[in-house]
């Protein structure tokens, strides 16, 4: 209800119930004062009664031969006094609780989330006007425990990360020194073993290449000191050459490279060293979460929209649909077990680049076990080359 409506429904309870019981009150008075007072004594005409002189004399005569009745209108009017004093208290003091009670209430929630608690609720309240203050206090204090939490959780990987960074780049750093120590002892004694160690130091290093440049990107789009070199480039062409650049490694990998790139020219705002991370990033992963039988990755643009889609699309473990719109957060894993290694941040500073560049990136996927596509699209510029 709204507080003007209940307000008025107090003020007529304490305009009605003492004009009630005054009423009945008064009745029952009249009929003893009847039966017990010669009122015939009362010699009071109709013509009397519109003229106050003769009235008040009248009435004055018969109180004074019947002074008990002075004291009998005495008590009436006392006990009218007294149920107008005690009806307009009572209906006051429940019109103020019911706004003071929820009002006790909202200061007390904003207390305890001074003092830091954010598990509560805030109950509702009679009043719409209220109510929709304390349900919007409620939202706030959900949202505040929702980025309490998620700062907690931000803290704790954050440190897991740090543990674990020096893990991830011990891991080659070791396994590159065994492959050099094996040179150097004359284990690779033919070029196909020494091309095979070459190789595997190769892309150990490349794998601590990668940690490392996301990790300084993060660190540098945290602090909006990442510098953007924009130029205007196709696309496609770009596209091309990052496949070709990347087939060798993933067809080794036994996983089936499909490609399907627009022929024409689509003339896009890029920095081709930020692109290129994108699109490594969004790679590796489409190769680190494969599935097992028969792994495939296809990578494919058309245009439409005034902009390109980019669509890099995996057969691999996929992503439940509840989680698929944290991948973005930094530091989120969908998959907290390490069974497969990441820092959680290479999507986050995927879309923080593409964003950058004036596009959108997104992520689908049917669910676990069903694949996933990684979305990007670039707006196209309206320039002649
Ligand atoms: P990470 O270094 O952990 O791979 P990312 O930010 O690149 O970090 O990805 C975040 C999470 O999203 C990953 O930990 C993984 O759980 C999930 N993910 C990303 N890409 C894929 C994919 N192609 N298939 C399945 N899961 C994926």
């Amino acid at each position: 209800m709204k507080i003007r409506n209940k307000f008025a429904f107090y003020n007529i309870i304490m305009l009605i119930t003492p004009i009630l019981l005054i009423g009945v009150i008064s009745v029952c008075f009249l009929i003893i004062f009847i039966m017990k007072f010669p009122v015939e004594e009362l010699n009071i005409s109709r013509a009397s009664l519109l003229d106050p002189y003769v009235f008040s004399k009248a009435l004055g005569e018969f109180f004074d031969g019947n002074p008990e009745a002075i004291v009998y209108m005495l008590i009436w009017s006392v006990i009218c006094i007294f149920i107008l004093i005690v009806t307009i208290s009572v209906t006051a003091y429940f019109m103020t609780r019911s706004i003071e009670k929820p009002i006790k209430e909202l200061a007390k929630a904003a207390d305890s989330i001074k003092n830091g608690n954010l598990d509560f609720e805030v109950m509702g309240s009679d009043y719409d006007e209220v109510d929709k203050l304390c349900s919007s206090f409620d939202g706030m204090r959900c949202e505040l425990k929702r980025a309490k939490e998620q700062e907690k959780y931000m803290q704790s990987e954050r440190s897991m990360l740090l543990a674990n960074i020096s893990h991830d780049i011990k891991t080659p750093v070791t396994s590159i020194r065994g492959y050099i120590d094996g040179i150097r002892d004359g284990i690779a004694d033919t070029p196909e073993k020494m091309n095979r160690y070459l190789d595997t130091i190769s892309a150990k290093a490349k794998t601590i290449d990668d940690m490392v440049n996301n990790l300084s990107m993060f660190s540098k789009l945290e602090l909006s000191r990442l510098t953007f070199e924009f130029e205007f480039g196709d696309i496609n062409e770009f596209l091309r050459n990052f496949i070709e650049d990347y087939r060798l490694d993933i067809e080794e990998k036994g996983i089936r490279l499909e490609e399907n790139i627009g022929k024409n020219c689509a003339l896009v705002k890029i920095d081709y060293e930020k692109i290129s991370r994108v699109f490594s990033n969004i790679v590796d992963n489409a190769v680190k979460y494969r599935g097992e039988k028969n792994p495939e990755i296809s990578i494919s643009s058309i245009t439409a929209d005034g902009g390109v889609y980019i669509y890099v699309t995996d057969n691999g473990i996929g992503i439940d649909s509840e989680k698929i719109n944290n991948v973005f957060e930094s530091f989120y894993r969908v998959d907290t077990s390490r069974s497969i290694k990441g820092s959680g941040l290479g999507l986050g500073i995927a879309k923080q680049i593409v964003e950058k560049h004036g596009g959108r990136m997104w992520l689908k996927s049917d669910g676990v076990g069903k694949g996933t596509t990684a979305v990007v699209y670039l707006p196209l510029v309206n320039k002649e080359i």
